[in-house]
């Protein structure tokens, strides 16, 4: 485990109160913004001055005030200089992508990855001249061996979706550092859980839209990364953020400021609940995947990049081997059980249940899908906190055994 408490450091960032005192901020939800002395507005797009460099807000597509107050809580959570939100968990993965990588450049990747980002990787930045290589997550020296001259990012997920193989976050940052790229780690599956940038990765992206908000009613992304980085993000002649222009809209930065507060809280409930629903099925002799249970391939790699006190998180697979019986055993959960509902994503108070290869993955070919070991009937199960723990294990037993499984 890693001394870094992501709570304290929130904590300790400074508070904003809203007008009139509220202990909530004020949502700031003006376009543009008034400069005082005309001479102020050409150096901000010169970039010598900015909100935080001596200048003033200019435009709600560069900075915005209530932006800004989540940017600095979620930069506290990763430990890193600065962040920026953006509209959507693909948009803060893209922006970075294009801000690192010119026509030409390289990109190691793990092949185990969201459906959505392993399409931009091999299908789409293809056709801009930026070629990636896949590589399996937990695979060090394949890493190593598809570093090329021009490789300038190394991308991966904390734990892999819906694999959740776990990389070695540490590992990889050397080999960045060697080979003079950056280390890009999308923490969606475990905010607060690991800090990738304690533990070296140079960007953490994240889908803010799954646990970070955590009640499924927003679209939001963030990057967390150094001052440099940021700057060049948003520089308002070249920054990727800015040119593509996927600006959050202020009232969702309001909502997610609302609830981080409470992100631990959730994440410790998260994890509490899929280690015993997972020990169960473990029990019970059904193929589940945690990075929890201590069969789990990379289990003693998680505990030792994890920050303390908040378990290993709310994902967990079952291989139900075929689709039809992930299907039929989503149905029971659903319809008869009440368990949780057949819906993409994750991170929502209540269970979310997908059969990965074929939704949120179906963009990876067949072959590759078997080469990263995402069979068919792998069923994604993001485990929620509402309703009795108790009754809950009652349910999936009973629908596991309604489907044959057990
Ligand atoms: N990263 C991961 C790991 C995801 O699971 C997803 C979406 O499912 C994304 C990124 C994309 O996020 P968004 O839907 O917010 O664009």
């Amino acid at each position: 485990m890693i001394d870094y408490n992501p709570e304290q450091a929130m904590c300790a960032v400074r508070r904003e109160f809203g007008e009139h005192g509220g202990v909530a901020p004020s949502i700031s939800r003006s376009s543009t913004f008034t400069v005082l002395e005309p001479g102020t507005m050409p150096e901000i797009f010169e970039g010598i001055r900015g909100p935080d460099k001596g200048g003033c807000f200019l435009y709600s597509r560069h900075f915005n005030p209530t932006l800004d107050v989540l940017a600095r809580y979620l930069a506290a959570m990763e430990g890193t200089e600065k962040a920026i939100c953006t509209a959507s968990g693909m948009s803060a993965i893209a922006c970075t992508l294009l801000q690192l990588c010119d026509q030409g450049g390289h990109i190691v990747s793990s092949d185990t990855i969201y459906g959505g980002t392993h399409a931009l990787l091999d299908k789409m930045l293809p056709e801009m001249g930026i070629h990636t290589t896949m590589v399996p997550a937990d695979d060090l020296a394949a890493f190593e061996k598809a570093m090329t001259p021009e490789t300038r990012v190394i991308y991966t997920e904390t734990i892999g979706n819906p694999t959740l193989k776990v990389a070695d976050i540490a590992g990889l940052a050397k080999l960045a550092k060697k080979n003079n790229a950056a280390l890009v780690v999308d923490n969606t599956f475990s905010p607060i859980l690991i800090s990738p940038a304690k533990l070296g990765a140079d960007v953490v992206v994240h889908s803010m839209t799954k646990f970070i908000n955590g009640a499924s009613d927003v679209l939001a992304g963030a990057i967390c990364t150094s001052e440099e980085l940021a700057y060049h993000l948003m520089d308002l002649h070249t920054g990727r953020v800015m040119l593509l222009g996927p600006t959050m809209d202020a009232r969702v930065a309001f909502d997610i400021i609302q609830r981080l507060p409470h992100l631990p809280i959730r994440m410790r409930e998260h994890s509490r609940r899929a280690m015993v629903i997972a020990q169960h099925l473990l029990e019970l002799g059904v193929p589940v995947v945690y990075p929890g249970l201590s069969d789990h391939p990379q289990h003693l790699l998680m505990t030792a990049m994890m920050n303390r006190g908040y378990g290993y998180g709310g994902m967990l697979t079952i291989d139900c081997e075929t689709r039809q019986t992930a299907e039929h055993l989503m149905s029971l959960l659903q319809n008869q059980e009440r368990f949780g509902y057949i819906a993409v994503s994750l991170g929502y108070y209540d269970t979310l249940m997908s059969c990965s290869g074929s939704s949120t993955s179906s963009e990876i070919a067949p072959e590759d899908q078997d080469r990263m070991g995402l069979s068919p009937g792998l069923l994604r199960i993001a485990i929620g906190y509402t309703g009795g723990l108790k009754e809950r294990v009652a349910q999936i037993e009973r629908a596991l055994k309604d489907a044959g499984l057990i």
